[in-house]
């Protein structure tokens, strides 16, 4: 029989074959014992997250796997965000994420992520309850450079265009409508309002004057992008009857479990970067088995370094992961442990593609196969063969005998 559940995704897992690393992946070229014992009494596969053809966001591959179709319940990231940093939204509330950057005196972005800055909360109370045209203004700091706004008003649509062009070296864009109701043209106007205020703000800001004298970056404008308008949906215990809880130091990834109804908890280490305590993650995954039936842990640091093309750093921070699934092979196996991924994020091309992860279920009743490590190629003969990432929770489901009968 099984108990419990912990799912364990890490981020950007994923890669393509590296030349430097002799033709292998990050993954394959990690010493992974761990992982391949925990392979070996798995049954395992690979999963394309959102189908073949797709390349997955974050975003929607999360609530696929979490039985959350996004055709149906995804509106835009800037929603999971802004419940990831811990803001209660409401109906007809739309929110969007944010970068602080930083542009210059022609409003040319010429850093993203304004120098990398680690902490944003200064900048973020200085914007924080700003009121424009009777829409009040929420802005809260995400992880590093990140930041979460809401608007709060009457009349507000998601159907606006990103003030952030999504490259450096570019201006920033004026947010327009993508239709034409009153709506999304109400909604643009505000929004730029309040972007042109923020600079202005931003600008004068002591930590940026002082950034700048230390030779920093300023934190100068706020690349808005992602909005979502949120209306309720019904929890994942409602859904599926498992009490949920999230360990994961990124704030999507809280906010896509605060959006499920799950309880976030609070893993002191757990930063979302390469520096993460995964080990205490991991143990904490396991306590927290006491108290909830669904544990979902994020681990982000191997989409990064994948981003940033860092294949050595990628197969360093899976060989730190390796270290801590150790505390996995002693589990028992009344609790079903799934670990996978969310997307591929190759190191060559540095950002996600369509390429599929691997995945493993291990617990009482899985039908263990003959695969003995876990990487990209060896879980192509798993006996999960190819999955997509909405077939997770009813293959959870029909473990625990929950799912229900087709026909009679
Ligand atoms: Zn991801």
């Amino acid at each position: 029989m099984l108990e419990k559940v912990i799912l364990v995704i890490c981020d950007g897992l994923g890669d393509r074959p590296i030349k430097e690393l002799g033709g292998l992946t990050p993954l394959e070229a990690a010493k992974t014992p761990h992982l391949d014992s925990l392979a070996a009494e798995s049954e395992c596969g690979m999963m394309h997250t959102l189908g073949r053809g797709f390349v997955p966001g974050s975003d929607v591959s999360h609530l696929n796997i979490l039985g959350y179709d996004y055709e149906k319940y995804y509106s835009g990231r800037g929603t999971i965000e802004a419940a990831g940093v811990g803001l209660k939204l409401s109906d007809g509330d739309v929110a969007l994420r944010g970068n602080f950057g930083t542009v210059n005196e022609q409003l040319i972005i010429t850093d993203r992520r304004a120098g990398r800055i680690r902490d944003v909360r200064a900048l973020t109370e200085a914007l924080d309850g700003l009121e424009i045209d009777g829409v009040s203004f929420v802005v809260k700091p995400g992880t590093a450079h990140r930041a979460a706004v809401l608007m709060r008003g009457k009349g507000l649509s998601n159907a606006i265009i990103d003030a952030d062009p999504h490259k450096g070296d570019l201006p920033i864009r004026e947010v327009t409508p993508i239709d034409n109701t009153a709506e999304a043209g109400f909604t643009a106007k505000v929004l730029n309002k309040f972007l042109k205020k923020s600079h202005e703000i931003l600008k004068a800001h002591p930590l940026n004057v002082e950034r700048q004298r230390n030779g920093e970056l300023p934190a100068n404008y706020l690349l808005v992008r992602g909005a979502g308008k949120y209306s309720k949906v019904p929890s994942f215990k409602e859904r599926f009857n498992f009490s949920g809880c999230c360990i994961a130091g990124g704030g999507l990834y809280k906010g896509v479990a605060s959006f499920l109804g799950m309880t976030v908890l609070d893993v002191p280490g757990a930063t979302g970067l390469p520096d993460t305590d995964v080990e205490e993650k991991f143990r904490m995954a396991i306590k927290s088995l006491a108290s909830y039936d669904f544990v979902f842990v994020h681990v982000k640091a191997a989409d990064s370094l994948g981003e940033d093309g860092d294949f050595k750093g990628k197969r360093d921070f899976i060989e730190k992961i390796d270290k801590a699934a150790r505390l996995f092979n002693e589990l028992s196996k009344d609790v079903l442990l799934i670990i996978t991924a969310d997307h591929t994020t190759p190191c060559e091309q540095k950002s996600h593609s369509g390429d599929p992860v691997p995945i493993l279920f291990r617990g009482n009743g899985v039908r263990v196969d003959k695969v003995t490590a876990f990487n990209e190629r060896a879980c192509t003969e798993g006996g999960l063969g190819f999955i997509t990432g909405k077939d997770i929770i009813p293959q959870v489901l029909n473990l625990f005998g929950t799912l229900h009968l087709t026909g009679a």
